[in-house]
Order: structure tokens, then C-alpha cells, then sequence
């Protein structure tokens, strides 16, 4: 079920529920449209969706699920129903946020936006750096222009043609940026971030989104990697949780495994708390502890790594983290990624599932 129709009046597009952001991506497109999707074009817009959706895109239209208009569901009950505002609005607000706990949902709708060729890519520098761009970063998201996306990443560098030979290997802070206005405004739009330290290597410029959005595909590939990631959502990135992230970033294990600090403010805060299921509206960043690597023989110093950084950050962070972001051992942590919007959804899983048919999942017991 990976169809995509797009209707360019009115700016919607429908997909089925098992399409990937790629296919989405390729179909808008052709239209100078889009609307967020994550950082990798091969996650589905499915389950990313039905958590929140963080992307390049988020600060200037909100989340994915903010972006949603109506979903074709099918129940526990084996009921196909439409969840809108205006038909069964209790589904509609479980879905946004509440992952796959409601159902499984056979088509989704989305409002698009005029998004064609972006600004951006990555930017790689020294870890010794990486506290003067991280506090860079810190300073500018704030108030920085809705159409500026992007985040730093943890990376040992990959033997790509742009980054010097003798680096690669070597492990450094990356800047993944995302402009979406005007392209002739991106280099500006950058400047602070590209002015907080010597940038080592680049392959920045203008590109189609869908080229961004896939572009960092190649390093998770579905079903290859052993997964283990934790996720805490930030309201202050304070000089003591830099100092945290300074300490354990720099150890990263491979090349697939890596940190990013999401910015979900802009549009995502426009959109309040009770809203959608997707709570967290006041922080500032979603932060990801991303463990991916090939062999499961080395499951246990992957996970030691991804254990040790989380313990550092979760005392400087939210109590909850994004439920897209979380591993089989999360389980406890459900209230918290909810905060008040908890108990509503438990009463929306006790109308729509009893029996918790859809429970693997980060579940919502009803
Ligand atoms: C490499 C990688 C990059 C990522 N980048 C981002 C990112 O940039 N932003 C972000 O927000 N998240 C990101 N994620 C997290 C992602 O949102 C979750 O892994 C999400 O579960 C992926 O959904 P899927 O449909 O691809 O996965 P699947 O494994 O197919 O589904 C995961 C779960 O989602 C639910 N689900 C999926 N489709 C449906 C459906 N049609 N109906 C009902 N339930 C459904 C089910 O509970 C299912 O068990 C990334 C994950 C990976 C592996």
C-alpha cells in the first residue's frame, strides 16, 4: 500500500500506509510540494507519522502529524473508519502522537506546502569545536527564521569524496542543515552556524528536498543494523548538558551509530499541548541516542555506549522523550512521554482496542 495521489489545488496529498517517505517525497515534488518527514527517505510515513514526525520541515509547518487532515483506519474491530476533525476527532487526536496503539491506518491525507529546492546538507567540524558550535546552535535556534531547519549530529566521519582523506575515520560534529525559503537567502539563513568554528569539510548547496532527505540514506540500511536508542525532549540546552554531550559524543562507536538534537520549536510550538496526543509543545529539542550497528556480537558495547551518554543527559532533560525514539526497554517511561495527555489516550485505547490487540508497540494499556 504505497500509492501517493496528490491533488496540487489543493495542496493534500493521500499516501497509502506503507509508504516510505521516499515515495512521498517523489511524488510531491514533481509539484513543488511537501510537508515534514523525517532525516531518512527510507522510514515509512506510517509509524513516523503516527509518533509525531521530527524532519527538516518541522520548525516551518510542525510535525507530521500536525500536518495530518485525515487518516482511513482499521479497527480492532475490523471497522475501516475516517479520523478527522470532523468524523471520530477522538481517533484523530490518538493518532497524532499516539503511535500505532489505535489501529492500523490504510491511508493517510496531508496538507502540502510550496517546498521544492532547499539549501543545505552537512557540515563537518573538529570535535574540538564542537562546544562552540553546539552553543551556536543553542543561541541561534531560538529565534532563528521558520524555514531554517537542521541539527548537529555526532558522526565519525565517512570516506565520502568532500571530506579530506586523512579525516575520514575521525570523529566530529556535524551541522546537517535545511533551508526551505528562498535558496539565494540559504547562505545567510547558515551563517551562524557556519561562523561558530573552522568548518572542516562540506557538501553544502541547493538541492531538491528529496535529495536532502535522502541523502544519508546509505548509512541505515532497513534490516541491516542492530538498534538500541534512547531520547529525552530538552526545553534548555544548558553549558551543563553541552558538557555531558562534549563528554560522550566524542565516543561513539561506528559510523551508523550517532546523536542528533532535533529543534522543535517554531510551528510545533504554535500548536497547543491538548491539541494532539503528541504532548511535549513547550520543549525545544528532541534529542536521539541513535545506537546502530552491524554485528550483534558487539550488542553489548553499543548498548553501554548509548546506557552511559543517556545517563548524563536524562538528569538535564524532560522527564519523557519521543516515543519514535525509544527502545523495547522504554516501556516505563510511557506516562512520562505523554505527560497530561496520558490518561486520554488510555480512554481512547479502551473505546477503539480493549483487548490491546495493537500492543507492540509503545504501549498504552487500556
Ligand atoms: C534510520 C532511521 C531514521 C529515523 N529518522 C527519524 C526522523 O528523522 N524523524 C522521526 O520522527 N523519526 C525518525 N525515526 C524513527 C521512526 O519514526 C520510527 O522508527 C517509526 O516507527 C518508523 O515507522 P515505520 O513505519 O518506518 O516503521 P515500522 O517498523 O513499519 O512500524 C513501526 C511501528 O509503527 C506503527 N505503524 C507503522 N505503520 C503503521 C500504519 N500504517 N498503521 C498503524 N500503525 C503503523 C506500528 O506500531 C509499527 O509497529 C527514524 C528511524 C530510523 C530507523
Amino acid at each position: 500500500m504505497h500509492d501517493v495521489q496528490v491533488d496540487p489545488k489543493q495542496a493534500t496529498a493521500r499516501a497509502g500506509g506503507g509508504t516510505t517517505w521516499s515515495a512521498f517525497n517523489d511524488a510531491t515534488h514533481s509539484y513543488g510540494l511537501a510537508t515534514t518527514g523525517g532525516v531518512v527517505s527510507t522510514t515509512g510515513v506510517g509509524g513516523l507519522t503516527l509518533g509525531g514526525g521530527i524532519g527538516y520541515l518541522a520548525r516551518g509547518f510542525g510535525l507530521s502529524c500536525d500536518n495530518l487532515l485525515s487518516a482511513e483506519v482499521v479497527t480492532a474491530a475490523g471497522q475501516v473508519l475516517t479520523a478527522s476533525e470532523q468524523e471520530n476527532d477522538d481517533l484523530f487526536w490518538a493518532l497524532r502522537g499516539g503511535g500505532g496503539n489505535f489501529g492500523v491506518v490504510t491511508a493517510f491525507e496531508f496538507g502540502l506546502h510550496p517546498v521544492k529546492d532547499v539549501y543545505g546538507g552537512p557540515l563537518f567540524f573538529d570535535r574540538a569545536d564542537a562546544g562552540a558550535v553546539l552553543r551556536a546552535y543553542r543561541e541561534y535556534i531560538r529565534d532563528a527564521p521558520a524555514e531554517f531547519g537542521g541539527f548537529p549530529a555526532w558522526q565519525i566521519a565517512p570516506p565520502l569524496p568532500f571530506i579530506p582523506e586523512a579525516r575520514h575515520g575521525e570523529t566530529m560534529l556535524a551541522f546537517v542543515a535545511c533551508w526551505a525559503g528562498p535558496v539565494e537567502d540559504g547562505e545567510r539563513a547558515l551563517k551562524p552556524i557556519r561562523d561558530a568554528a573552522p568548518v572542516v569539510a562540506e557538501h553544502v548547496g541547493v538541492m531538491p528536498y528529496p535529495a536532502l532527505n535522502s541523502a544519508f540514506d546509505g548509512l541505515y540500511p532497513p534490516g541491516g543494523l542492530q538498534h538500541y536508542w534512547k531520547a529525552n525532549f530538552v526545553r534548555e540546552l544548558t553549558d551543563e548538558a553541552i558538557d555531558a554531550h562534549l563528554e560522550h559524543g566524542p565516543k561513539v562507536p561506528v559510523v551508523n551509530s550517532t546523536v542528533h538534537i532535533y529543534p522543535i520549536n517554531g510551528a510545533c510550538h504554535r500548536v497547543a499541548r491538548d491539541k494532539t496526543a503528541f504532548a511535549y509543545r513547550d520543549a525545544t529539542f528532541a534529542t536521539v541516542i541513535a545506537g546502530m550497528w552491524p554485528d550483534a556480537a558487539d550488542n553489548d558495547s553499543n548498548i553501554k555506549w548509548v546506557r552511559d551518554y543517556y545517563d548524563a543527559v536524562a538528569p538535564l532533560s524532560e522527564e519523557g522523550g519521543y516515543v519514535n525514539f525509544m527502545s523495547g526497554d522504554d516501556q516505563d517511561r510511557i506516562k512520562a512521554n505523554y505527560k497530561g495527555n496520558y490518561d486520554r489516550l488510555t480512554d481512547v485505547k479502551r473505546k477503539y482496542d480493549p483487548d490491546n490487540l495493537f500492543h507492540l508497540n509503545q504501549n498504552i494499556r487500556p
